[in-house]
């Protein structure tokens, strides 16, 4: 045995939201060398693992599974023994319904040390997630967590006479497709048809849907709602329509499904945005931001702030760039004397971090506003250093230049179009159901059209600003919302207001 300690960690991953992981889960993925995880976890939640680590898909729950429970058993036990950190990942809490008595047993028997971490539960994610209180007052004093699925080497059905006299609240795990026969043999023992029912599927997922009936017709209503698993059934006084609080899928977004298409590295700032308001989010960034091709130039252009009065950003890419290099030779020192413009709050909030205040920000986020802002300035012959992308409007230097002052350009970042997007994005747009599409500069415009192309004709678009939108416009598709002020708030704003929220 090697001596550094292999050990299992059986972790449950939660109930679908990846937020919804634990802080010591969340850990537990971080260190471990090998992940073996079920069919249903979300990819969010993987994310939390190193690059390196191994990750193997063990297969979906109540299906053919990819691998057998010895051999998963196994896989687990061999990595452990060979000095690595296991983590076992299965949906929701690792106890509930997880079959991890077999999994301790072989571990316990191979010696391998092993800890459990617990995670949300789908029962108890339903409580919060549709707003059903499983326990109320004298109501509900008491919950079972109850399988529908009955497995067919179990000796004993279940004791559905004692379940239909259960003081309480009774939620059913894995009981869509049996749901027939738990309904008929709880009303046989005695339960009132006339018991409230709320069937609730994919909890915390951005189509999570509930349905209320009754015991006589939960039935028929997955049927004829055709209902898949993963749901839960909520049998009871507390899935009474009166009682439910649905915030979840009250969020103004809810059921909206939103591609965001900036650059990667700054996609997560929309996204997160988009989805506290519920929305669905999809990412296929349309242009990818990079170095510059040649550093030497922006070097130069450092060695030469001293004879400079200007610094002007367009972007909090650019300030980004040209900061993060500055950085790497010099300190902010270098920047003494210097004013500094920005176009819009995205920049200049930027600069903050790096406790830069900008001098002047325009109140219309656009070259042409922000050359006005400095036309004094210009001209009375100032010197300029305009801080740029590879690619971008020239109309700043020529306005700036126009009324007087010096300009020199200085790219300090490349930005290029992202060559093919993701199938399943594409085929999702086809289909319609893509409900809007993010377009937050006129690159991005011009990539989102060659991109997605006619898929564009069947989703709405916001633009970030007029000048996005005539770039739209010009290659021939309309905009359905136009941010105001110019920034991501202001778009996810015309989008709300769009959408009549
Ligand atoms: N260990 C898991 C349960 C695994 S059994 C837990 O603690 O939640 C699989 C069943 O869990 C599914 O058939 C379904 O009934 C329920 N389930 C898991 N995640 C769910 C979700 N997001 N929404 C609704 N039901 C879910």
């Amino acid at each position: 045995m090697s001596h550094t300690r292999g050990k299992v960690f059986l972790v449950g991953g939660g109930p679908g939201d990846p937020d919804l992981l634990t802080l010591r889960g969340a850990q537990c993925l971080a260190a471990a060398d090998v992940v073996l995880y079920d069919y249903l976890i979300n990819p969010n939640v993987l994310a939390h693992a190193r690059e390196t680590a191994e990750l193997i898909c063990v297969g979906r729950h109540g299906r053919d599974r990819i691998l057998s429970q010895d051999e998963i058993n196994a896989l687990m036990v061999g990595h452990a023994q060979s000095g690595k950190q296991v983590v076992r990942l299965k949906g929701g809490d690792p106890i509930v319904f997880a079959r991890i008595a077999e999994e301790i047993a072989a571990i316990e028997a191979a010696g391998v040390p092993f800890e459990i971490v617990p995670g949300i539960t789908a029962a108890l994610a339903v409580g919060s997630y549709a707003g059903i209180p499983l326990t109320q007052g004298d109501a509900a004093s008491a919950v079972a967590l109850v399988t529908g699925h009955e497995r067919d080497d179990k000796p004993q059905p279940l004791d559905y006479a004692g379940l239909a006299r259960f003081p309480g609240t009774l939620v059913f795990y894995m009981g869509i497709t049996t749901a027939e026969h738990w309904a008929a043999a709880l009303i046989a023992e005695g339960k009132s048809p006339q018991t409230p029912v709320a069937i609730v599927r994919r909890v915390s997922m951005p189509d999570q849907q509930t349905i209320q009936c009754t015991l006589a017709t939960v039935a028929a209503e997955i049927k004829q709602h055709k209902l898949r698993p993963p749901a839960l059934i909520i049998v009871g006084d507390v899935a009474r329509a009166a009682t439910l609080h649905d915030w979840f899928s009250a969020r103004p977004l809810f059921g909206k499904r939103v591609l965001v298409t900036r650059a990667a590295h700054q996609a997560p700032e929309l996204v997160t945005q988009l989805s506290a308001l519920g929305a669905d989010v999809l990412v296929q960034p349309a242009i990818e931001i990079g170095p510059p091709d040649d550093w030497s130039p922006v070097d130069h252009a450092i060695k030469r702030l001293p004879g400079l009065d200007w610094l002007v950003f367009s972007s909090s890419n650019g300030v980004r760039s040209f900061l993060g290099r500055l950085l790497e030779t010099r300190d902010l020192r270098a920047l003494a004397g210097l004013r500094i413009a920005a176009i819009g709050p995205g920049s200049a909030e930027e600069l903050s971090r790096y406790h830069l205040r900008a001098d002047v920000v325009p109140e219309e986020y656009r070259a042409e506003a922000l050359a006005e802002s400095l036309k004094s300035e210009a001209a009375r012959g100032a010197r300029f250093l305009l801080i740029r992308a590879s690619r971008g409007r020239e109309v700043l230097a020529e306005q700036l230049a126009g009324q007087g002052g010096h300009v020199e350009q200085v790219v300090v970042y490349t930005s290029r179009d992202v060559a093919t997007a993701e199938p399943e994005i594409l085929s999702q747009l086809a289909a319609g159901k893509i409900d809007w599409v993010t377009v937050t500069s006129s690159a991005i415009a011009r990539s989102v059209v060659r991109l997605l192309g006619e898929g564009l004709r069947r989703t709405r678009l916001v633009s970030i600003s007029p000048i996005t939108s005539g770039a739209l416009a010009e290659l021939g598709h309309e905009v359905s919302a136009e941010a105001k002020p110019y920034t991501m708030a202001g778009l996810v704003a015309a989008l709300l207001a769009a959408e009549g929220k």
